[in-house]
């Protein structure tokens, strides 16, 4: 829904929004829920695995140094372009302008992909974690039956790119997904909710939760 044609007097409006220093300490925490159980399983699965099941990839690169710095940041890069279009593929259903909608930009070295329209709660948690099961999950999936710590450590990097993602997730736990709304803020870091009034005539509140 454009922003134009939202009924303000209608809803309560909450402003979910954090630094970006803050965002990326967030990073740090909010995915370990999914690192470590990765990591374990990760390391469990190579110790239990027999060696005639692992794929014996090669590296493909001559053994310079800077060539595997060089794939290895190429790989990362790859990555979040991949992780930002994921964000765009899961917010271009709920959006009535579609690609017209979907903005790309860069701020303070961190690529983002935001959504001009209002969402519901629902197609905005569907989008911020759809990098996760979308790239991280067949990645990981895949590293447990390649003997590389490498790819193990490019996984843990991947799903701590969600961290941002993660927190804005569980910041937003408390609300409907069906009747809220979500606003995603390009400004900052975070997004505005727009809770319907269950009694319209009563004047809409305006609240920060600045680091729920
Ligand atoms: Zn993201």
């Amino acid at each position: 829904m454009y922003k134009k044609n939202l009924a303000v007097e209608k809803y309560t409006k909450t402003e979910h929004t954090t630094s970006f220093i803050a965002a990326n300490l967030y990073a740090l925490v909010y995915p370990l829920p999914f690192m470590i159980p990765y990591a374990l399983l990760f390391i469990g699965f190579r110790a239990w695995l027999p060696e005639s099941m692992t794929l014996q990839v090669s590296n493909p690169l001559p053994d310079v140094w800077f060539l595997s710095f060089i794939a290895l940041f190429v790989f990362l890069a790859v990555f979040v372009v991949l992780h930002e279009l994921v964000h765009a593929a899961f917010f271009l259903p709920a959006c009535e302008g579609g690609r017209k909608s979907i903005v790309f930009g860069v701020k303070m070295l961190t690529p983002y992909c935001h959504c001009e329209e209002l969402l519901s709660l629902r197609a905005y948690r569907r989008s911020c974690l759809a990098p996760l099961w979308v790239v991280c999950l067949p990645v990981a999936a895949i590293s447990l039956f390649i003997p590389n710590w490498e790819l193990f450590l490019l996984t843990l990097i991947m799903i701590s790119g969600s961290g941002g993602d993660l927190w804005i997730v569980w910041a937003l736990r408390k609300y409907n997904a069906n009747t809220t709304l979500v606003y995603d803020r390009d400004d900052i870091v975070g997004c505005n909710v727009y809770v319907p009034i269950e009694n319209p005539g009563v004047t809409p509140a305006v609240t920060s939760a600045e680091s729920n």
